[in-house]
């Protein structure tokens, strides 16, 4: 299935909560969900309750929405996590922490992963002194993520590094991040008490083993 390149609130309002997809509006009151706006559509107060098919299925889709894969590649994630030692539900967690395009979300050097994923894609991103231009790299433990030297006259990073511009999250503490110098390192893998997104990943794991 193609990337979803319509209206990203209208994402936010079919799950019903805010995925902080869109930046600085976001965080003020224009939000669609902080003016509570109901799910897109016209029939949408006719919208009957989920079944347990239903809410897993949503659970998917909004972490879907969170972290941007496609479904192909969401699948091979949990197919990897559900491979690796330990909770798969957290095991999966981790690795979507682990995508190039959230780390640099992350680390605070993009308004939203959207905007992160559009660094990468645009070259404005290296690992290791090395650019990287797939968002869905997997960083690991001790890898150094920083903005391209060639990147850093634009007027976002420029405003950044000067601290013209709030960062939009602290960083959480698995990353440590020097924004003067628009570089961090990835300390370890984040723990699941560390991450916060509303999503109860044991019903995506229960969505696939089925
Ligand atoms: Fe979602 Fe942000 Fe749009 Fe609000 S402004 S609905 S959080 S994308």
């Amino acid at each position: 299935m193609a990337r979803y390149t319509g209206p990203v609130c209208r994402l936010c309002r079919r799950e019903g909560e805010k995925l902080y997809l869109k930046g600085y509006r976001c965080y003020t009151d224009k939000c669609p969900i902080e003016k509570k706006k109901g799910p897109p559509g016209q029939h949408q107060l006719a919208r009957r309750k989920l079944s347990e098919y239903g809410i897993r299925l949503r659970t998917k889709q909004k972490a879907r929405r969170i972290y941007g894969p496609l479904e192909r590649q969401f699948r091979r994630y949990v197919e990897m996590a559900s491979r690796a030692k330990g909770v798969t539900g957290e095991r999966l967690m981790q690795i979507l922490e682990s995508r190039l395009d959230n780390v640099v979300f992350r680390m605070g050097f993009a308004r939203s992963r959207p905007q992160a994923r559009q660094f990468v894609l645009h070259g404005h991103i290296e690992v290791n002194g090395r650019r990287v231009n797939i968002p869905s790299y997997l960083v690991r433990p001790g890898d150094r993520v920083a903005v391209r030297e060639g990147s850093r006259s634009m007027q976002h990073f420029r405003d950044l590094a000067a601290g013209d511009a709030e960062p939009a999250m602290d960083p959480p503490a698995w990353v440590t991040v020097d924004l003067a110098a628009l570089s961090g390192e990835v300390l370890r893998l984040p723990a699941r008490d560390e991450i916060q997104v509303p999503l109860d990943e044991s019903l995506i794991v229960e969505h696939y083993s089925r």
